[in-house]
């Protein structure tokens, strides 16, 4: 079903029936009844991170694809401008971009656009939620992220489109769906809260309720009022089982049978109502409130997460014990952490530090604070505590880290990646202590990252082994300067 679509994308049309077919088959032994496909596709996720829906690889493949061709530099830099310029401009000028789509650089453009990123060359995009991404700074794993976060985006903006009463609360940062997970993976079975409630508020989210009003839309009914309403009207007229004549005459009497009358207002349903709805939203369907509002209809309630205090964007540095002078030798332990993110990432905070021990146990120098924005997990948090260390000791102090992913990619780095962190950190540990010709030979002549056979890359290798050592060493610096350094540390570096 999803072959060959990281490199030219997918159609609309082909999205549509991929979704389809993983709607149908995520569908209650009942069939899906009407279901709205994307609210579907959401509760066949699973969970605010599942991905069962194809939207998600429609997406990250082709655009995944093409941040790895220029992360690990499948084709020199000028032809990948070149293709993603010549797309930008086929595809602008075309009635329907997809037709036009007939290879990489055109599926990374046209699939970026539907979901509503900009992009500007084959380098730089901004996405939807205007965060500006850069293909030779960012790795692929961050263009894979931030597509599935615009890929949610995007199903709400397509929900908002065919229930038009949610607008207001996908506008202000989509419903939220916390608590709605919470009680669809709970195993609670009493009165309150059981597997046939569980049932019944994925229907009412997906939109699988056919009510009196939805039926008589669609020409099955000959009327759209309650029929409980209607049959209690009529046995008020007429007594027990009332006439097919006396259920005709209360019609007009009997109210319109839709979600808000069903769940808020029927008679019928009013022992249930008192004795389990939440007296607020009672309150709020007296007031008028219930009819045509998402909340009171389909359980999607707006998200308060805008009034969340937003973390920090500067990185702080407070002395706990601050030394006379600097630097300070001895056995530096350091620590990252975060608490609150199995809650909701938006209300997860970090912080780090660092403590400088003497061999006689004294403490001599000891900081903390909080990391920059950019660091949002706990192994940033660590490798952020490291480089605050460094500023603080001698270099080559010995380090006792308890963060298992940081000492990995220390020790275990290729031997350029390490030289580069130790030029970034501007120390030299034991870890990062290689013979001369070994730093040589890595400053002179290695590959910063493992190049993937194509025919493409091969014949540019080729190509670039019969040019001058000096014409080689200007590619590398142009490399190494695409990577963040500056043009001084670049011709530093190629003259050691
Ligand atoms: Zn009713």
């Amino acid at each position: 079903m999803t072959y060959g679509q990281a490199v030219i994308g997918v159609a609309p049309s082909t999205l549509l029936r991929q979704r389809r077919a993983a709607e149908h088959a995520s569908a209650p032994r009942g069939g899906g009844a009407g279901r709205q496909l994307d609210l579907a596709l959401m509760l066949a996720d699973g969970s605010e991170t599942g991905r069962a829906d194809p939207a998600f690889d429609a997406h990250a493949d082709p655009i995944g694809q093409w941040a790895t061709a220029v992360w690990e530099e499948w084709l020199p830099a000028t032809a990948l401008l070149r293709i993603a310029a010549d797309a930008l401009k086929r595809l602008s000028a075309a009635k329907n971009p997809w037709h036009q789509c007939k290879g990489p650089a055109a599926g990374f453009v046209a699939t970026a656009t539907r979901l509503g990123w900009v992009v500007h060359d084959a380098f730089s995009v901004t996405t939807d939620d205007g965060t500006a991404l850069r293909l030779s700074v960012d790795p692929p794993a961050v263009f894979v992220k931030a597509c599935n976060h615009s890929v949610r985006r995007w199903r709400w903006r397509n929900v908002e489109q065919s229930m038009p009463s949610t607008a207001a609360i996908i506008s202000a940062g989509g419903p939220n769906m916390t608590p709605v997970w919470k009680l669809l993976r709970s195993s609670q079975n009493d009165e309150a809260w059981n597997p046939a409630t569980r049932s019944a508020l994925r229907s009412a989210l997906a939109n699988r309720q056919w009510t009196q009003q939805r039926g008589h839309k669609a020409g099955w009914f000959d009327h759209n009022r309650c029929m409980l309403c209607l049959h209690r009207l009529a046995i008020e007229l007429e007594g027990l089982d009332p006439t097919a004549e006396a259920l005709l005459h209360c019609v007009p009497a009997a109210p319109v049978g839709n979600l808000c009358h069903r769940n808020w207002q029927c008679p019928a349903h009013s022992d249930k109502r008192s004795k389990l709805a939440p007296e607020e939203l009672i309150m709020a369907v007296s007031r008028g409130e219930g009819l045509g509002n998402s909340a009171q209809e389909r359980a999607l309630f707006p998200s308060i997460r805008h009034l969340i205090p937003k973390r920090s964007s500067q990185a702080s540095f407070e002395w706990v014990v601050q030394p006379s002078e600097l630097p300070v030798s001895g056995k530096v332990y350091t620590d990252g952490s975060r608490i609150d993110a199995e809650i909701d990432q938006d209300v997860a905070r970090l912080g780090w530090s660092v403590v400088v021990v003497e061999d006689d146990g004294r403490i001599v120098a000891s900081a903390k604070g909080i990391p920059p924005e950019w660091i949002i997990d706990i192994p940033g948090a660590e490798a952020w505590a490291i480089l605050q260390g460094t500023n603080i000791v001698m270099p080559g102090s010995p380090y006792r880290v308890d963060c298992k992913p940081c000492i990995d990619a220390i020790h275990q780095a290729s031997l350029g990646r390490r030289l580069a962190i130790a030029l970034w950190l501007g120390c030299s540990t034991s870890a990062f202590r290689p013979s001369t010709t070994r730093r040589r030979n890595a400053l002179c002549g290695c590959r910063p990252k493992r190049r993937r056979t194509t025919l493409a890359s091969n014949a540019w290798a080729m190509e670039k082994r019969s040019r001058s050592s000096t014409e080689t060493r200007t590619i590398v610096q142009t490399s190494w300067l695409r990577r963040g350094r500056t043009l001084r540390e670049c011709r530093l570096i190629s003259a050691g």
